[in-house]
């Protein structure tokens, strides 16, 4: 069996309790690894790392540390099947998943954020007795932690820009998806990174995350996980007055209004409710589909859906993988019970897949809850959609706000004025319009309401990372 260690200043070592915590495949249900279950002395020894390391990275010179970053996703790119494989195996999500998304989207945030932080420049402002300009400096130590849906894209997110800005780094990725971390810190040793730059310290988050955010030395939290999670995260970190980035939990709707190009509808409405057996937080999981459309697109989507392929997710036909863990599918199959109990029709799916192991779901499309059934408001976060009618716009905009959380919202419609009302009033923080998943990796990524606080992506990444101190000066 595989050990994965902890990456602390450029060693590769175990946790100082030596004990270990078992990493499941879960298309098998068996452990194939296992990793470090880190306490409060293994944060330590990587935040004084990382605190060692902060003098020489955060003054080296701009082009060399964007030179690093280039190197990290080369690095990457050089061995991109292995990576592809191994984030399969240890997620449960399809191979072509992993090809087509998180691994190619990975490298790509090291690029950008190389490149952006060539581009990246301060304000200054004249008038006619002074001058004065905003310096950017680094923050310090910052602390990451990313959840096991994306777990190497999601966490090259937010990587790639602490590292550009010339902050010093202590990760923890999840538990549940521990291998594409251990992977990128063997990238890091083989490209020369100076060591203590970038740690990385495995175990779980009540234990060695909280130890991060409590940790008196590390100046910036950024978190994508659930809003639970969340909530406890910044009562640690609030008292602390630490800069803190939230990226949290979404009920995502997805609007269709019948003048919507019907068949490209119908395609992506499929991909953004199933896509990683909708565990992405940007998965559409409430369905508003105009009245008079409503029978046809139902039932069509319904037979899409009966299409998709379940099984092993290294098979590259293969369309849904299985759910990331055993308490996550206990999870979303209670989910699809309390669905029924609050008057829910289950159309297709609703069951465990039939496999040899492991934890497979069908996908499931759910018709009849009222919007505030729990089953419509709270995040499921597996392959179980919802369908509902509307009659009229302000009755979709109703529906589709009427949920604690903002993350993102996808309308479909031929109407542009129409298109431009829904993406003024829907409360989310991104609105797709005839498309779904679309990244330019310049814009805002983040959520209103529950689903989080802070923005990441393009420039608001590199100003979180960065303390901005005004410099005035009178001629
Ligand atoms: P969790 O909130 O359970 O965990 C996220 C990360 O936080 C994990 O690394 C976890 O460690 C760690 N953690 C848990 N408790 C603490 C704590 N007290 N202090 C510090 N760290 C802690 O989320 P999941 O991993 O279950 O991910 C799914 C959630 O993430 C969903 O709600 C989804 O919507 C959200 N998400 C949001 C995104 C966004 O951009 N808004 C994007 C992707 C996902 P461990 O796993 O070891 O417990």
């Amino acid at each position: 069996m595989d050990t994965i260690l902890n990456y602390i200043a450029g060693k590769f070592v175990p946790s100082s309790s030596d004990h270990f915590i078992p990493n499941i495949n879960p298309a098998r249900g068996e452990a194939y690894s296992r990793i470090p279950d880190s306490n409060a002395d293994d944060v330590n020894l990587a935040v004084e790392a990382a605190s060692m390391a902060l003098p020489i990275w955060s003054k080296m010179p701009l082009e060399e540390r964007a030179g690093y970053l280039d190197k990290i996703a080369d690095g990457i790119e050089a061995r991109l099947e292995e990576f592809c494989r191994a984030e399969c195996v240890d997620t449960g999500k399809p191979l072509q998943l992993t090809e087509q998304v998180d691994i190619p989207r990975s490298i790509q945030n090291f690029r950008f954020f190389a490149s952006a932080i060539r581009q990246f420049s301060s304000e200054s402002h004249l008038d006619a007795s002074s001058l004065n300009y905003t310096r950017r400096d680094p923050v310090g130590v910052v602390g990451l932690i990313s959840p096991w849906n994306l777990p190497l894209y999601l966490l090259s997110w937010k990587i790639a820009p602490a590292l550009a800005a010339g902050n010093t780094v202590v990760a923890k990725p999840s538990e549940v998806t521990p291998m594409t971390a251990f992977m990128l810190c063997k990238v890091m040793e083989e490209i020369g990174l100076p060591q203590g730059v970038f740690n990385l310290v495995h175990g779980s988050g009540p234990s060695t995350g909280e130890a991060l955010v409590g940790h008196p030395r590390v100046k910036a939290i950024s978190f994508t996980g659930g809003t639970s999670t969340g909530k406890r995260i910044a009562s640690v970190a609030a008292p602390q007055l630490k800069k803190l980035s939230l990226e949290l939990g979404g009920k995502n709707a997805g609007v269709i209004f019948a003048d919507a190009d019907y068949d490209k509808a119908l395609a992506r409405t499929v991909r953004s409710a199933f896509t990683n057996q909708g565990q992405i937080c940007l998965c559409t999981s409430r369905l508003l589909i105009e009245e008079s459309l409503y029978p046809k697109f139902r039932d069509d989507f319904v037979s899409r859906v009966r299409t998709l392929k379940v099984g092993d997710p290294l098979n590259r036909q293969t369309d849904q993988g299985a759910v990331v863990s055993e308490a996550h599918f206990n999870k979303v199959l209670s989910y699809i019970e309390l669905a029924k109990s609050e008057g829910g029709k289950i159309l297709t799916g609703g069951k465990p897949a039939k496999a040899e192991s492991g934890w497979f779901i069908e996908p499931t499309v759910i018709e009849g809850l009222p919007m505030e059934s729990r089953a419509n408001q709270e995040e499921i976060f597996g392959p179980v959609v919802t369908l509902m009618p509307f009659k009229s716009e302000i009755e979709a905009l109703r529906l589709a706000n009427s949920s604690i959380y903002g993350l993102a919202s996808v309308v479909w419609t031929s109407d542009l004025n129409k298109a431009h009302r829904m993406a003024e009033r829907l409360e989310a923080g991104i609105i797709w319009i005839n498309t779904w998943m679309k990244r330019d990796l310049r814009t805002p990524f983040g959520g209103m309401k529950a689903s989080g606080m802070g923005r990441e992506g393009g420039l608001e990444a590199l100003r979180f990372f960065t303390e901005p101190k005004n410099v005035c000066i009178e001629f």
